[in-house]
């Protein structure tokens, strides 16, 4: 039975789907820059969920947002559109930006064997229907107009504050002096932009007789709605989006649809460099392509990644990623032995590692399991495709002319003639094939 922490009810709870179809929704990346290894973390995980889901036998229907617009460097309601920012920054369209860096995230999620979302869902695609929901949420009475976009009335969401218990009174306390005073409340966001005179703002849309684009949580309810519909089994997202993007998400639904939104929430925490946050002023903001260049392959970072739970905020370190290589080249060479040699799998191994990420995909103790029991080669393909780590395609059995050298060379020590055995073994070596002496004769291993 699948168990799942919901952070809607801060209790670890058994899975039980709405309906045929498994409805899961994640909340997508902003199109702007070059991701850093953290922004990876949250669709690994998901990755993982939606895995477990299917191998528990679930059919899913899987959405993934890109935000290609109306995302604000404040997450507020402030600050430059994170698409026209990176617009100014290379000189491009932020149209241009957008497709740009929505291949480099699809490109990367391939690299880390990610399944595709049956939806991708571009944010722009859905601004008619954004209108549509600000409509339906002005006719319910949940919003209201100032100079400079639509607003919504939180105070006119009773449950407002109860998603991610959050101290309204203190948000008041904490606004900022300068706060807009045409804001009813400190806590309303915009569910619509308009677009002042003079500003600069290419991505732009014609509604209540003004320019403007929509606001950034809306995009998510909307797309929910035309893709899905509420209420969704699954929402999942970055610990970040929880008092405020999420809690807006579902203040909109409910005010345009009447609808909730989803029944489990789930958050995934973030991660460190160092013990630092990940920043470009620190300087530690590598990319996947920057592990490459250290040697690294994202497979590797997954392994990393996996290698602990989706809700602990994780310390990254080079030391640690080498660890995961190690391991994971570990798993490998057990592979590449059941390829020499019958190995028999311990007693309801593939059970026990299923029941480890059925408890709230506990990958970490799955793969605590699995480095600790004996596993046949249909046990590995299982765990691969339960975690996609590519441990079977990276480990092909080698070929006839390679078992033949080691052929030779168990002929050359025979008849002592260690030059040629010494010869054999470094050709293999080039063949990135290593040889291991043991008790019962040569293994060969991969070198990497
Ligand atoms: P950004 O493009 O910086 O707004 O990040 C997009 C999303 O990536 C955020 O909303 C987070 O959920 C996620 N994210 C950013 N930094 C990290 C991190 N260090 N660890 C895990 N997730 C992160
Ligand atoms: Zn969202």
């Amino acid at each position: 039975m699948l168990k799942l922490y919901n952070t809607a009810t801060r209790k670890t709870e058994d899975f039980k789907p709405l309906g045929d179809v498994v409805k899961v929704y994640t909340c997508g990346p902003t199109v702007y820059n070059f991701p850093h290894i953290g922004n990876y973390a949250a669709y690994t995980y998901w990755d993982l969920l939606v895995r477990v889901l299917k191998i528990n036998g679930y059919k899913i229907k899987r959405v993934l947002n890109l935000t290609d617009v109306g995302h604000l460097v404040s997450d507020g309601d402030e600050g430059e559109d994170k698409l026209e920012k990176g617009a100014a920054r290379e000189g491009k369209s932020p149209f241009e930006i957008a497709d740009f860096y929505s291949k480099v995230y699809l490109d990367n999620y391939r690299k880390l064997e990610l399944l595709p979302a049956d939806v991708v869902a571009k944010a722009t695609d859905y601004v008619r229907e954004d209108m549509k929901a600000v409509d339906l949420m002005t006719k319910n009475g949940f919003t209201y107009e100032i100079h400079d976009g639509v607003y919504f009335d939180t105070s006119k969401f009773p449950a407002y504050a109860d998603f991610a218990k959050l101290d309204l009174d203190g948000i008041k306390a904490g606004a900022r002096v300068d706060f807009s005073n045409e804001k009813r409340n400190a806590s309303d966001f915009a569910v619509w932009k308009f677009i002042q005179p003079g500003e600069k703002h290419a991505m732009r849309w014609d509604y209540l007789g003004r320019p403007g684009y929509p606001g950034w949580h809306l995009e998510c309810s909307t797309i929910i709605h035309e893709t899905l519909g509420e209420p969704i089994d699954i929402h999942t997202g970055g610990i970040d989006h929880l008092p405020v993007h999420h809690t807006n998400e579902i203040a909109q639904t409910y005010a345009a649809y009447g609808n909730k939104l989803a029944k489990y929430w789930l958050h995934c925490d973030f991660i460190m460099i160092d013990g630092q946050k990940i920043s470009k002023s620190l300087g530690n903001t590598y990319t996947l392509e920057d592990l490459e260049e250290k040697g690294f392959t994202p497979m590797d970072y997954k392994m990393w990644l996996l290698s602990g739970h989706y809700q602990r905020t994780r310390n990254f370190t080079f030391e640690s990623l080498e660890g995961a290589k190690n391991r994971r080249q570990n798993w490998r060479n057990r592979i590449a032995l059941c390829y020499q040699q019958e190995v028999k799998s311990d007693e309801n191994i593939f059970e026990k590692i299923l029941d480890a990420v059925n408890n709230n995909l506990n990958s970490a103790e799955a793969f605590a399991i699995i480095d600790n029991s004996k596993i046949s080669l249909e046990d590995w393909k299982k765990i691969d495709e339960l975690f996609g780590l590519r441990l079977i395609a990276d480990t092909p059995d080698i070929a006839e002319e390679q078992y033949a050298l080691i052929k030779e060379r168990v002929d050359a020590r025979a008849e002592k003639d260690f030059a040629k055995s010494d010869k054999i073994r470094d050709e293999l070596l080039s063949q990135g094939i290593a040889l291991r002496d043991t008790a019962s004769g040569a293994v060969w291993e991969y070198t990497n």
